[in-house]
């Protein structure tokens, strides 16, 4: 099937019409952007600066580069003046650097929070208590250059779906809790980021607002 017919069948399966799509083109040849940029797609999710840095220059300037990686504080200067969502900001380390960074080029940088929601040890994001920890820090009520759009996470790579439900419940949980609670203006909290090719209709129908699809476009990665 072609990038195309790929891209008309994900959207149709969709359980959440309303939802966001994040074509992840990571590793893809420029072509393959190209094709989906044709058919529609304006988002594009990659996982390392460097291939953001060599792609965007060779795309047309209305597509959005979604981060969707685990990013390095000494690689955020690259993607700072335009990146359009930093999807796994998976530290208040981490945070501050993109602050800074959008203080010096005097730029608001959106972003989401990882939270760590599978039962693998690998996968990065803030567990509950660290998160706590931040939003009641002082140094986080005095950022000024990031806008936290909403929550991102990953669920366990396992064929039991019951667990990947469980999981994604509970960062919509999660997320529905943070709403409630009063917040600076700088968190906005519309976005719950949740959903690959393997689970992106379990994450919509547990309120994932944007999916992050890679193979189901562009094949595998090999
Ligand atoms: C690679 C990747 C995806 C897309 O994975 P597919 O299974 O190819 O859809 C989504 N999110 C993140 C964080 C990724 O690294």
């Amino acid at each position: 099937m072609s990038i195309k017919a790929n891209l008309e069948a994900v959207k149709e399966s969709f359980v959440n019409p309303a939802g966001q799509l994040i074509a992840v083109s990571k590793t893809k040849p420029l072509d393959d952007l190209k094709e989906a940029y044709a058919a529609g797609v304006r988002d594009f999710g990659e996982n390392k600066v460097q291939e953001i840095q060599t792609k965007q220059p060779e795309m047309p300037a209305d597509t959005r580069w979604h981060m969707i990686g685990h990013l390095q504080s000494n690689k955020i200067k690259y993607i700072a003046p335009f990146v359009h969502l930093i999807h796994g900001v998976d530290s208040f380390k981490l945070l501050k650097e993109i602050d800074k960074q959008g203080k010096k080029i005097d730029r608001i940088i959106p972003v989401l929070i990882q939270m760590h929601i599978a039962e693998e040890e690998s996968k990065f994001g803030f567990d509950r208590a660290e998160l706590d920890e931040m939003l009641s820090a002082a140094e986080f009520a005095a950022l000024t250059h990031v806008q936290i759009e909403g929550l991102m996470g990953m669920a366990t790579f396992t064929e039991d779906e019951s667990q990947i439900r469980k999981e994604f419940r509970s960062l919509k949980t999660l997320f529905e809790e943070l709403k409630s609670r009063s917040l600076p203006s700088f968190v906005s909290l519309k976005e719950l980021s949740m959903g690959m090719s393997g689970d992106y209709l379990i994450a919509q129908e547990e309120g994932s607002t944007m999916v992050r699809v890679g193979s189901a476009i562009f094949g595998g990665r090999g």
